[in-house]
């Protein structure tokens, strides 16, 4: 029964005694030192990983290894891996962290599907992409390439930015 005779830390090469052997699959075994040094424990699945073979989720709040870091989605935009909970957008073409959503992507508030910030137009205040944009700009203003300021300009917001002004010279 005592084979544990002879066995060594494969990292330090240290012969072991048997209570302070830590298995970690295969015919491997470590000490209590290297594992504090060189070892993690996955967060998921409770197994012992070198630091090297941990994978950081869910912005880095979570340390995983590689098998349960496969049950986590894959930011497109930043190719971080979240669980569902960090996820601004899951859908089948597109799954986005929050970060990314909140910084890089906006719902078309017609259609509603998710676009990359620079596919969307303002009009009227509301984000559309392009394709919804060309329905309500038809409407309001007629097409130009550069937006008129002076247009919103004269609208509640003129007022606003007067009383700011007036304000700051007290
Ligand atoms: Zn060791
Ligand atoms: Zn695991
Ligand atoms: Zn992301
Ligand atoms: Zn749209």
């Amino acid at each position: 029964m005592y084979k544990y005779e002879g066995i060594c830390c494969c990292e330090c090469g240290r012969e072991l005694k048997d209570q302070e052997t830590i298995y970690i699959g295969g015919d491997e075994y470590i000490c209590e030192d290297c594992r504090n040094a060189y070892y993690d424990c996955c967060e998921d699945c409770g197994k012992l990983v070198p630091d090297g073979d941990i994978i950081a989720v869910d912005d880095n709040n979570r340390f995983v290894c590689e098998d349960c870091s496969n049950d986590y989605y894959a930011c497109d935009h930043c190719g971080g891996l979240f669980s569902d909970c960090y996820l601004a957008v899951n859908t089948v073409p597109l799954t986005l962290c929050d970060y990314c959503y909140g910084y890089h992507y906006f719902t078309c508030a017609d259609c509603g599907e998710v676009y990359y910030h620079e596919d969307g137009e303002y009009v009227d205040d509301c984000c559309y992409c392009r394709d919804c944009a060309d329905n309500y700009r038809n409407c309001i203003l007629p097409y130009s390439a550069k937006p008129s300021p002076m247009f919103l300009g004269e609208g509640v917001g003129y007022y606003g930015l007067e009383l700011e002004n007036r304000q700051r010279r007290r």
